[in-house]
């Protein structure tokens, strides 16, 4: 078996914040400011998904900055069905695949699993990948989520929330639905910054780096569709691969490194007392014959985390 690129070196680095507000809905920066703020910081993308409305920016387009068109909708359990004593919600990120043919699709006006999921095929047909986002702020579940259907992938981490709210991580979310659903789910870290919230600033705190040959709208949604990106909140990964019956992954300095599949324990675990683990390698003859996936995670000296998208296993079984 020939060598299998998971985040190729010889591509370029992107690094994009999936989930942004603006002065179009309730955030401060106007959609330039994000862009100079964000390009400042080292960002090449900036999804704009403002609440309930769909705006393409491609205006702002240069050759070292790419604005990706959404929306994020929200559909509120107090206001559309369920009463509890605390609110629930779910809000969706929907990126436009080609921002020239999206229609327009509107949020789901029921807090139903049905409806939500009926939501999601709708921004499917309507040219849009949807983004599940902070289910821990949203005080959902796996009752709830594990019912939305085919989201394409589920913040893991979303910044605004922890700065705001305390709760930002998904973790044990995101595990529960690669378990459950049984199928490809992108791991995403996003700002969702407002710079409004009162709280430390909400940028540049959570954010997806792509690897990609060019930086343009199809190839960047082309690297989201093949998963050929990692969610990070501080490490950096320079190379993933497989070959020769290994897993590799070469990173920035981190503490600690994790393998885990669908099963309780990690099929890898490294470790480095002066947080200078840079080279990590799993035998894939020792990963279990039931594992469907291998789940790359780091941690830093901060306890700062990346994220790789899981990777699923074909087995031979000749
Ligand atoms: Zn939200
Ligand atoms: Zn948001």
């Amino acid at each position: 078996m020939g060598r299998i690129e998971l985040l190729p070196r010889d591509y370029h680095s992107y690094k994009a914040n999936l989930h942004s507000h603006t002065t179009c809905s309730d955030g401060r920066f106007t959609p330039g400011q994000a862009k100079e703020h964000y390009k400042k910081n080292g960002y090449s993308i900036v999804a704009f998904t403002d609440h309930n409305i769909f705006l393409d920016h491609s205006d702002l387009n240069d050759g070292e900055f790419l604005a990706l068109a959404g929306l994020e909708v929200d559909t509120d359990s107090f206001v559309y069905g369920k009463k509890n004593e605390f609110n629930q919600t779910c809000h969706l990120c929907a990126i436009a695949r080609d921002p020239a043919c999206a229609l327009p699709v509107f949020r789901a006006e029921s807090y139903t699993g049905e409806a939500i999921r009926a939501k999601i095929d709708e921004f499917h047909q309507a040219g849009y990948l949807v983004n599940y986002n902070h289910p821990a702020w949203s005080c959902e579940g796996p009752d709830e989520f594990l019912g939305y259907g085919g989201f394409d992938g589920l913040e893991i981490y979303n910044y605004s929330c922890e700065v705001s709210n305390n709760n930002g991580d998904s973790h044990n979310e995101y595990a529960m639905a690669l378990r459950m659903l049984r199928r490809p789910i992108r791991c995403i870290a996003a700002d969702d910054n407002h710079q409004s919230r009162g709280c430390e600033d909400d940028s540049c705190g959570g954010w997806v780096v792509f690897k990609a040959p060019e930086l343009s709208y199809p190839a960047i949604i082309q690297a989201y569709d093949e998963m050929r990106f990692y969610a990070s909140t501080g490490p950096e990964i320079l190379e993933s691969y497989i070959e020769g019956g290994k897993l590799v992954v070469e990173c920035s300095p981190v503490r600690r490194a994790h393998v885990t599949t669908q099963m309780i324990d990690p099929v890898y675990c490294g470790f480095s007392q002066d947080n200078s683990l840079t080279h990590i390698e799993v035998n894939l003859e020792k990963v279990p014959e039931a594992a469907r996936f291998l789940w790359v995670q780091l941690t830093d000296g901060q306890g700062r985390k990346a994220w790789m998208n899981p990777y699923y296993l074909t087995r031979d079984k000749g």
